[in-house]
């Protein structure tokens, strides 16, 4: 009980269901990330008193995250992060199809995609028969993309403040967004003042309840900071009460994102209805927990292996800059060691910094010496990289994280 009690504290950013500020901490973890990330290194993850619903607290604010998908994720800058056309793409957008033409009334359904990135899911919509389709995203390069490749409509907005004025949608899609939201209601309400009064919502995110069964890599859901709230079923309804909706549907799904990775996900679809206080549940906050302590133990050899070379002092490359090393940046020790470069192939890092150190390209390899210590940072990469070392005849250790 005194353990539980010394864990309460006043978060700064109050629970996104509306509850207020008195939260349990759950878990501190320090992530790497780019230096011009606007968003808090230290992720505090916490769970509202009140009803259980788990997020990130910190000093961020709505204006950093939108900063950051406008001009510094993934979303922004590769186009191949999120909402393509891959043949996994189009089996996600047919699970989620199938739950929305269990709700749609309408002959003619309008249906605007918030947060739409490459419009995968309305261009799949089209295969269907649907043709009153509307893009909405915060990235200019996306609604370009959307306009032109798609030849769908698309428009810059935010979930606070939709475009499309002359359109009241009879169903309004948010998928994989409002867990990257600061305040979720603020979207919830401007879907309740724009939605169709027979329309209805889908909300689909990743299901935090879940986020243990289907690693992607070490950390992963915790890893992308941008990830500022945590749902699972019970949470999204309580959302939707708190905001006048009513879900009418829940549910949870196992849906592809790769030839080889699918994600748990979970889902709600809400219609209209009077606000309704939230219904606590403190288990996500446990199974979180877990989550932690299982992903702490799983990375527990890596840590050994990076304490060996910190403790060697040899200067240390670090190959692949991306997700997977930032999740293990702090965690597994990588910042303690004597980091003298960083290497990337990817032309959109190569201007980048992390801890001041720029991201140079593979040419970088071949003034290594055997002195030195590589350390692999992508699993997927590893056998092209290893070959690759190989070849250029690279005498000093390789260290593979994935
Ligand atoms: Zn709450």
């Amino acid at each position: 009980m005194a353990k539980a009690e010394a864990s309460v504290i006043a978060a700064q950013r109050a629970c996104p269901a509306g509850c207020g500020h008195e939260v349990e901490l759950l878990a501190e973890l320090e992530f790497g990330a780019f230096d011009d990330v606007p968003l808090d290194r230290c992720t505090r993850l916490v769970a509202c008193r009140h009803c259980g619903q788990t997020y990130n607290d910190g000093a961020f604010d709505q204006a950093a995250l939108d900063t950051f998908y406008r001009d510094h994720g993934s979303y922004a800058v590769e186009m191949t992060a999120g909402g393509g056309m891959d043949p996994w793409d189009m089996d996600r957008y047919e699970l989620a199809l199938e739950v929305l033409e269990r709700h749609i009334q309408s002959d003619h359904p309008s249906i605007i995609d918030v947060g739409c990135a490459n419009g995968g899911f309305i261009s799949t919509l089209t295969r269907f028969g649907y043709d009153r389709l509307y893009g909405v995203d915060l990235s200019i390069n996306r609604v370009e993309y959307v306009r032109h490749i798609c030849k769908l409509p698309a428009a810059l907005g935010s979930a606070d403040k939709l475009p499309y004025r002359d359109v009241t949608p009879d169903v309004l899609v948010y998928s994989h967004l409002i867990e990257h939201l600061y305040d979720p209601q603020r979207a919830l309400q401007e879907a309740h003042d724009r939605l169709a009064d027979d329309g209805f919502v889908y909300l689909e995110v990743a299901d935090a309840s879940r986020y243990g069964e289907l690693p992607v890599c070490a950390f992963h859901w915790l890893g992308q900071s941008e990830r500022v709230t945590h749902f699972d079923t019970h949470h999204l309804a309580n959302l939707a009460r708190r905001s006048g909706f009513t879900p009418v549907e829940t549910g949870q799904l196992t849906a592809p994102i790769s030839e080889t990775i699918a994600i748990p996900v979970c889902y709600a679809v809400l219609r209209k209805a009077e606000a309704e206080a939230v219904q606590p549940d403190v288990t996500l906050g446990h199974a979180l927990r877990r989550y932690v302590d299982e992903q702490r133990e799983a990375i527990q050899d890596r840590q050994a292996t990076i304490a060996t070379l910190a403790k060697k002092g040899s200067p240390v490359i670090l190959w692949g800059i991306g997700h997977e090393l930032f999740c293990l940046y702090d965690l597994a020790g990588l910042n303690r060691c004597p980091l003298t470069a960083l290497v990337d192939d990817s032309l959109a890092k190569q201007d980048r910094t992390v801890n001041g150190l720029p991201v140079l390209g593979r040419e970088r390899l071949k003034e290594a010496t055997a002195e030195d210590a590589v350390v692999i940072t992508s699993a997927s990469g590893r056998p092209a990289m290893e070959r690759h070392l190989n070849d250029i005849g690279f005498a000093g250790a390789v260290v593979t994280l994935g």
